[in-house]
């Protein structure tokens, strides 16, 4: 018997499941403070849960290919004989930085734009991140010709090692900082072949296969990010990637303007374009204005100063390395990915570091507080970052002193709020001064507000405006925005979902009704795709509900019930606490053989499958009534 074996699909009572999607967020009461992976799957609000139909986007059970891809593939669409190009979003919108991929066909040939990761929602408990489908690209692998990338964020390269191997490692161009950055990911995935990454810099033309590829300077919060086109003789494609306009921009260039506007007269069929701010109205912050503020900070702190943000954000990496130097602070960096990130940055020579400016942890002691500045990782409050463990108390030399300053230098990512709320008054407790980008200029975000989106669209003027990197609602609001600058509404292209394809045809866009089968590939530990819909259902049911196992023992010639039956539960309600509860459950169990028996009386072998299901349904029935709760519950026979 196997006890993992999922629960019956006709399970009564009737199951609401809930979402964080849903419109009311469910309270939580804070305990300790700690943040697990668990937590994103924990739901205890009741009143919030909507059914779940509503949310669901065609997340079936994957197991294989074979299973995933029931639906029409790229290879059907293929036209060699006229001209035409198939722009098919893999990802990318349904959410606001997910697992950006769009698949570019023209003639039988492929390329990709970006290959990225998506981080779980709530109701996916235990899953690590999501990657795009690729799955209808079936029969057409082999024609993939590259994988352009647009910057070295996880939602634009985090899925690459999944996705090259079972393409045949198709070369990958980039630009030399994220090329290299994807050489340093491989290292986690040692069995694959090691990616085949071009350089590709900013004013290149290549050809790969029938597509002319040409990339363009933006400016982004990760150095090197690339706005990238292609053109074939059925149209040009320009895409975005993820950018910011800053008139003042610090150690970096801006956003190449001049350039995109020379790509625009020359003609640009679709313009796909980052959503994420589409409902921020006005400019985006300086850079400039970000230093300024931090260096306010820098004058009046008197103890160490502990600035916490994304380890890709190397540019403000670059300027409070420029404060510590000009404050006379000593800097320890503190988190793997941060520590990555500038050591790579270092060697590319995107950011300089005086010598001897960077010092080990156990060396700050040695140190007035004044003369520290400790860059972290940790401030969305992830669990095992840096911050965490030093505000936990874990970590092995740093710890938060009165008088000490925390920095916020981050936007907060939707979803985390809480566990930053939590991260800043356990600090505030242990004496930090505290800094966050709600209260102060002190973090601009790197992608464009609703004034900038609308300079990229009078700048490029395309003929067609596809806005994407965005869920539905985002990329409307960028398509008003597009109509505010005079592009007309029929030629703002929104897919209602990802997989909807697009084809592309001289001077015309056309959204058709081919939807490609896109699911949510969920990566989990070593196992890619092999959680479905069963596997989440029911690890959300133990986390929300615990788990009830009935061990009965069965006559093996007459099916009569032996003994009493052994109920063992977890996380449901504390048994021994609960004798009568116990003791009519086991009745119940009691009952449902002698009923069984009745009707029985002539077969001459017990059905197991029957009595199972019955004990399932009936204290199902029997723990809602008395509890409200619908444990799992799994009846064990054993003949005896
Ligand atoms: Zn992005
Ligand atoms: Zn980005």
């Amino acid at each position: 018997m196997n006890p993992n074996t999922p629960q019956s699909k006709t399970e009564p009572p009737p199951r609401h499941r809930g979402s964080h999607r849903g419109p009311f967020p469910p309270q939580q009461p804070s305990v300790g403070f700690q943040r697990n992976r668990s937590d994103r799957g924990r739901r205890k609000d009741r009143a919030s849960r909507r059914p779940r139909k509503q949310f669901d986007r065609s997340r079936g059970e994957q197991g294989s290919d074979e299973r995933r891809a029931a639906g029409p593939l790229l290879k059907d669409l293929v036209r060699p004989n006229e001209e035409v190009m198939h722009v098919v979003p893999l990802g990318g919108f349904e959410e606001t930085g997910g697992r950006n991929c769009l698949a570019v066909e023209y003639k039988g040939q492929v390329l990709l734009m970006d290959a990225g990761v998506m981080f779980p929602e709530e109701d996916m408990p235990g899953v690590d991140y999501i990657i795009p489908d690729i799955s209808s690209l079936r029969g057409l692998e082999q024609n993939v010709r590259g994988i352009l990338v647009t910057h070295a964020h996880r939602d634009h390269i985090g899925a690459l090692a999944h996705i090259l191997p079972r393409l045949g490692n198709p070369p990958v161009y980039g630009s030399p900082f994220s090329t290299k950055l994807i050489q340093k990911q491989h290292a986690d995935f040692p069995d694959n072949p090691k990616p085949r990454t071009v350089e590709f810099r900013a004013g290149d033309s290549v050809r790969v296969g029938p597509f002319e590829v040409e990339a363009v300077h933006e400016l982004h919060s990760i150095p090197d990010a690339l706005g990238i086109v292609v053109r074939t003789p059925a149209g040009t494609i320009l895409n975005t990637g993820d950018w910011r306009l800053d008139p003042d921009p610090v150690h970096d260039r801006k956003t190449d303007l001049e350039s995109l506007q020379k790509i625009g007269q020359r003609g640009v069929t679709a313009l796909f374009a980052d959503s994420t701010g589409a409902d921020k109205p006005g400019q985006g912050i300086s850079e400039r204005t970000v230093f300024e503020n931090l260096e306010k900070i820098f004058r009046a702190s008197e103890g160490r100063i502990f600035a916490s943000l994304n380890s890709s954000m190397l540019n403000r990496i670059q300027q409070l390395l420029e404060l510590a130097t000009m404050y006379r602070r000593n800097v320890v960096i503190e988190g793997f990915s941060i520590r990555t990130n500038t050591e790579i940055a270092r060697e590319l020579k995107y950011i300089s570091v005086p010598k001897g400016l960077i010092i080990p942890a156990e060396q700050s002691h040695r140190l007035p507080p004044a003369r520290v500045l400790v860059l972290c990782t940790g401030a969305q409050a992830e669990e095992g970052s840096a911050l965490m463990r030093i505000v936990n108390k874990e970590h092995r030399s740093l710890h938060i002193e009165p008088g000490d300053t925390v920095i916020f230098s981050s936007s907060v990512i939707p979803g985390n709020e809480r566990a930053i709320e939590n991260l800043k008054d356990y600090l505030a407790r242990q004496g930090a001064e505290i800094y966050h980008s709600q209260m102060m200029d002190i973090h601009a975000s790197g992608h464009p507000r609703q004034e900038d989106l609308k300079e990229m669209l009078r700048t490029v003027r395309p003929e067609f405006f596809v806005p994407h990197h965005g869920n539905y609602f985002h990329r409307m609001l960028h398509g008003k925005l597009a109509q505010e600058v005079g592009i007309l509404k029929e030629r703002v292209i929104l897919p209602k979902s990802n997989g909807q394809v697009l084809e592309i045809r001289p001077h015309q866009v056309t959204l058709t009704q081919t939807v490609l089968p896109v699911n949510y590939i969920m990566v989990d530990g070593l196992g890619v795709g092999d959680v479905g819909e069963v596997v989440l259902r029911d690890r959300q049911i133990l986390a929300d509900e615990g788990i009830v196992i009935a061990i009965i023992k069965m006559a093996h010639r007459t099916g009569e019930l032996v003994g009493q039956p052994d109920i063992i539960s977890r996380g449901f309600v504390y048994m021994k606490d609960q004798r009568k509860l116990l003791d009519d459950t086991k009745r119940k169990i009691r009952e449902v053989f002698s009923k069984t028996q009745r009707k029985n009386e002539d077969a001459s072998v017990p059905n197991e499958t029957y009595i199972k299901a019955r004990v399932r349904d009936d204290l199902g029935q029997f723990f809602f009534q008395k509890t409200q709760r619908r444990p799992m519950i799994i009846p064990l026979l054993i003949e005896v």
